[in-house]
């Protein structure tokens, strides 16, 4: 029987990898995550299982390699924290999730935009406390708004579609844009200047980090909306707290922060939080922070299981891989895309 050295392991991962699993693996299920001190652990086993906020840099895929891993499965669509030149060059096949529940993650999006606007944090924490006072609680309709979607693919399409369901008109820009989407694209600097909410749903890529800084907040419409589910480094924090402290920002829903990984998913309730601008945005109460909690739904966490273990399925069968990913097919790390040979032979690493 093949094993998973299976990292970061929370009480909702097992559950379903083990309901979905059916005895097919020996799952050994690990709650650090991967890093080279974790490395032992997978020592002897045929494949490895990550998430999102492992730091998967060439020291972790060489030391995967060395004990004996073929396969590194990302349970997870975003994929920023992977060396993928490390691994294609000792021949570790990575495997993903790209899509396990779009709507998830753009629901989640649109409860922190609603939550924003009509104050529903404030209001619940009010309540809670037998203070029944409407004062400070006016909100805006979201009817009529314009929203400035960036990044239109799956999740993004998902959330332009609740947007035009509210009635809101919607902007968008991508940098492959989607022209049967029907969508109306624009350039970066209308979408900064016209949107009343902005929501960021591009991956991060070098070209997108600090997609949202000091300049470009320089050009939003005063009191934007920003929402960031996708991933923290798309926005400077800096930038975005000075611009909520002036204003310039009116609200900010963040699901995603870009020093999150010392962070988020674990209890730190009993320590004081040694991150100055992450301890001042949770204390603004135009912000809402969620410890990426987007995907975390009965119905991601079902599709997260079941195509994780169809790819290791596959990869041990020597069938074509469609989740497979490598530095090629990403056109990163110097490569071109047209280079990768998945598409001909279903694999990027046969050559
Ligand atoms: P996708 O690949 O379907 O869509 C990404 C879109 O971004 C594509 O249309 C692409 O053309 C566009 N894009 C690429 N570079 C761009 C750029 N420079 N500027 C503007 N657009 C650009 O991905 P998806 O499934 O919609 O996921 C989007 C992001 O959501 C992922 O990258 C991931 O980081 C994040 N995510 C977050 C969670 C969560 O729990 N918070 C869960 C899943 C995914």
């Amino acid at each position: 029987m093949k094993t998973i050295a299976f990292f970061d392991t929370k009480p909702y991962d097992c559950e379903s990898f083990e309901q979905f699993n059916n005895g097919r693996y020996d799952i050994r299920f690990f709650e650090t995550r991967l890093t080279a001190a974790a490395l032992p652990l997978a020592k002897g086993c045929d494949a490895a299982c990550a998430f999102v906020n492992a730091e998967i840099d060439r020291e972790v895929v060489e030391g995967l390699v060395a004990n004996g891993v073929k396969v590194l499965a990302m349970r997870c669509a975003g994929y920023n924290n992977v060396d993928f030149k490390a691994a294609y060059e000792v021949g570790l096949t990575v495997v993903r999730v790209p899509a396990y529940s779009p709507y998830a993650v753009a629901e989640h999006a649109v409860a922190l935009l609603l939550a924003l606007t009509r104050h529903i944090h404030k209001a619940a924490a009010r309540t809670r406390d037998f203070n029944f006072s409407l004062v400070g609680l006016t909100g805006f309709d979201l009817h009529g708004k314009t929203a400035g979607v960036i990044g239109t693919g799956k999740i993004g399409r998902i959330f332009c579609d609740i947007c035009k369901g509210f009635g809101m008109n919607v902007l968008a820009y991508d940098a492959y844009p989607n022209t049967s989407s029907g969508l109306e694209y624009v350039s970066m600097e209308r979408l900064l200047a016209e949107a009343d909410v902005i929501s960021l749903h591009c991956p991060l890529l070098p070209n997108t980090r600090h997609l949202i800084n000091a300049e470009t907040l320089i050009k939003v419409k005063h009191g934007v909306t920003i929402i960031n589910t996708s991933r923290g480094g798309l926005i400077d924090s800096e930038a975005l707290l000075a611009a909520l402290r002036e204003g310039t920002v009116g609200a900010a829903g963040l699901d995603v922060y870009e020093e999150e990984s010392e962070w988020f998913y674990e209890d730190h309730s009993d320590v004081t939080l040694q991150n100055k601008t992450l301890s001042l945005l949770v204390s603004l109460p135009n912000v809402i922070v969620t410890s990426h909690q987007a995907f975390l739904t009965k119905e991601a966490l079902a599709n997260i299981a079941q195509t994780t273990l169809a790819n290791l399925d596959a990869f041990f069968a020597d069938e074509p891989l469609e989740n497979e990913i490598c530095y090629r097919c990403l056109g990163t790390g110097g490569a071109s895309k047209a280079d990768c040979p998945r598409r001909s032979n279903g694999r990027c690493h046969r050559r």
